[in-house]
């Protein structure tokens, strides 16, 4: 849920751009080293590609976890930074980076959120994912939560006629849960043709279910939305013939599918290659004084871009940023297995046992 700008800068240790898989390791690496840090994604949760883009598909190269789903890995991801509990700004573009005179940056949001640090980790990916849009005209005049670009709570949905806009894997498998969960007084699908850019599997489920006569199909252009109040009532469109037509629902899912924008990043002076940024690998910082990055948005000699090439270089530049803290000095490596400044830092200090 986006939450509400605060009127004066927040000041934090260090700020991460993204709250994707390294970002939020990152959260974890910095709380190791009790560096406090916020967080700022576009989205409205966390996760990055493993949460948008396959939340259910299996990871087999995580070090000690055989097979994880994209969604599982996040939630895991979460409750180890729990002890830190990085407040996370959520629904918010970061829109400008700027350094003040005395060396510290400044972060702005879309929302006109301000934040003040010594440290900007850049963790964008491939950049902030905004949802694709149609022209649909009236969209403005409906309450919140009426029509969205991200599937809501299945709950929200109970007995309500869904509508849902879209062509690929996330717009129909949309469709298959909410049939298959049954709660919905009816599941409609629209794109502009009866042709789908689906995966065969999710493609075959929803051709099924579509012949059982659980989900509904449309080809049709979307032009307008009816609302009475700020309710939506029907969504009028061009059908294949050519003629406008009305469509009764009250719930308007856009799943479009998400385009990364480098946006803004392409404007903050980085050196970038191929629109990733280059970044020195003792540290993971760029050409620019405490400003790093970190995962899918930088590049080296022999960058992959992997889950695990990210973490470690999460952990290097979270080292790189307490050195920067502490003038210069690198910190202390110390083991999470028998530190009890670490114990202390992750809430498990009366945990800590020795062997005999
Ligand atoms: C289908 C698929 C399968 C994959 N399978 C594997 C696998 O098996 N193993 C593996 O190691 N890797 C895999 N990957 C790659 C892995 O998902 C990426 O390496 C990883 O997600 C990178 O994490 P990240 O945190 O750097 O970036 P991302 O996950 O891309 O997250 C970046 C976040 O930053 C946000 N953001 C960007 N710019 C801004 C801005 N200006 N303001 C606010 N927010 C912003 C974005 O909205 C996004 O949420 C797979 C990728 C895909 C697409």
């Amino acid at each position: 849920v986006p939450q509400p700008a605060s009127d004066a800068p927040l000041h934090t240790d260090a700020l991460i751009i993204g709250a994707g898989p390294v970002a939020l390791f990152q959260a974890f690496e910095l709380g190791l080293l009790d560096l406090r840090c916020h967080l700022v994604d576009a989205l409205p949760h966390v996760g990055g590609q493993c949460a948008e883009l396959y939340p259910h598909k299996p990871i087999y190269d995580i070090p000690g976890l055989p097979v994880v789903t994209g969604q599982e890995l996040v939630d895991r991801l979460l409750a180890q930074i729990a002890p830190f509990a990085p407040p996370m700004h959520l629904g918010q573009l970061v829109s400008q980076v700027q350094r003040q005179d005395d060396g510290l940056w400044q972060v702005h949001t879309q929302t006109g959120q301000a934040f003040v640090t010594p440290a900007v980790i850049l963790a964008a990916g491939a950049g902030a994912f905004l949802p694709r849009t149609l022209p649909i005209t009236g969209l403005d005049a409906l309450q919140p939560g009426q029509a969205g670009h991200h599937l809501p709570q299945a709950d929200t949905l109970a007995g309500q006629p869904v509508l849902i806009l879209g062509d690929e894997d996330l717009a129909l498998q949309a469709a298959i849960d909410l049939a298959e969960a049954g709660n919905c007084q009816r599941v409609t699908l629209m794109h502009r043709r009866d042709q789908f850019r689906a995966s065969a599997s999710v493609l075959a489920a929803f051709q099924a279910l579509r012949q059982a006569g659980r989900i509904q199909f449309v080809a049709g252009q979307p032009l307008a939305v009816q609302e009475s109040d700020g309710l939506l009532q029907a969504l009028s469109y061009v059908d294949t013939a050519g003629q406008t037509q009305t469509l009764a629902c009250s719930r308007l899912l856009m799943l479009l599918g998400l385009s990364p924008k480098l946006g803004p990043i392409a404007d903050w002076g980085l050196a970038l290659e191929r629109r990733q940024v280059l970044v020195n690998t003792a540290t993971y910082e760029t050409a620019l004084p405490g400003l790093y990055a970190v995962g899918d948005i930088n590049t080296y000699p022999g960058k992959r871009k992997l889950l695990l090439c990210g973490f470690h270089e999460a952990t290097l530049a979270a080292f790189a940023v307490a050195a920067q803290r502490d003038g210069g000095k690198p910190p202390l490596l110390q083991y999470t297995t028998t530190s009890p400044k670490l114990h202390q830092l992750l809430g498990v200090a009366g945990h800590t046992r020795s062997a005999g």
